[in-house]
């Protein structure tokens, strides 16, 4: 049987490793979305005692943190109070040994930067860590930082200027379509083999921030195609981001 991942949460006070399935399905409902005690035991199908030593226990890391029920005092709703920053994983060296090789027949220097970058990320995978979800965050910090460089206000603008960016900087070549994007030659990923999953959060998490700091929009990008998929190109999907204070709200994006 294979072994489920330790998850790894950022706090305040520094890294905290998760290994219980029962409370990494609670912090990962909770990101979705603030519940009371009542709605968390129904959803993890657990009894309401269990539930509520998990809670406890979160709530002692500082991972979950609590507020009154605005329509019932009695009630309290609990909130996530933490980012997800990585999981262990199975070791893996295949793309770590490839990505060396590379670097080691290369005399271009923008291929050279791109194998350190790459290096670094699968390095710490080969190592048996995973940090999918932090390049996301880390990608939405860089957008945040370059957002003065970009003029427009409006998401459809942004996108054609991060469209002159990327192709500037040698990041990929950007096709816009209505709420979809593709990118060809993604610096994220173009080198890397299929692996079954997508590759580019920090991608994501770039244009996120970019466009989320120049507008109100909230919106969220997620990869759906990618070289770690199989596909010679990424694409990725526009959407809303839920509000999670309309918890009665259904999602009607489509
Ligand atoms: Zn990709």
């Amino acid at each position: 049987m294979q072994e489920k991942p330790t998850t790894i949460y950022t706090t305040p006070k520094g890294a905290i490793p998760i290994k219980s399935p029962t409370k990494n399905h609670i912090l990962k409902i909770l990101q979705n979305k603030p519940m009371t005690g009542s709605q968390i035991t129904k959803k993890i199908n657990k009894s309401k005692s269990t539930t509520s030593v998990h809670l406890q226990d979160l709530q002692k890391l500082n991972l979950i943190k609590t507020q009154k029920h605005p329509e019932d005092a009695r009630k309290k709703i609990y909130k996530t109070n933490t980012n997800q920053i990585g999981k262990t994983s199975k070791p893996t060296d295949q793309n770590y040994k490839k990505i060396l090789k590379n670097i080691q027949n290369t005399e271009n220097t923008q291929q050279l930067l791109k194998g350190l970058f790459h290096t670094i990320r699968y390095g710490l995978k080969s190592l048996g860590i995973d940090i999918h979800p932090a390049l996301k965050q880390m990608g939405q910090d860089i957008g945040k930082a370059l957002a003065p460089k970009f003029q427009s206000n409006n998401t459809q603008d942004l996108l054609k200027e991060i469209q002159k960016y990327w192709q500037k900087h040698q990041l990929g070549q950007i096709q816009i379509q209505k709420n979809t994007i593709t990118i060809k030659d993604c610096f994220d990923c173009s080198d890397m083999p299929e692996i079954g999953r997508p590759l580019c959060s920090l991608d994501e998490g770039i244009i996120e921030g970019i466009i989320n700091t120049k507008t109100q929009n909230n919106i969220q990008i997620t990869e759906t195609e990618c070289y770690g998929l199989g596909h010679n190109h990424c694409k990725f999907q526009i959407t809303k981001k839920q509000n999670n204070q309309n918890q009665n709200k259904t999602n009607t994006n489509t």
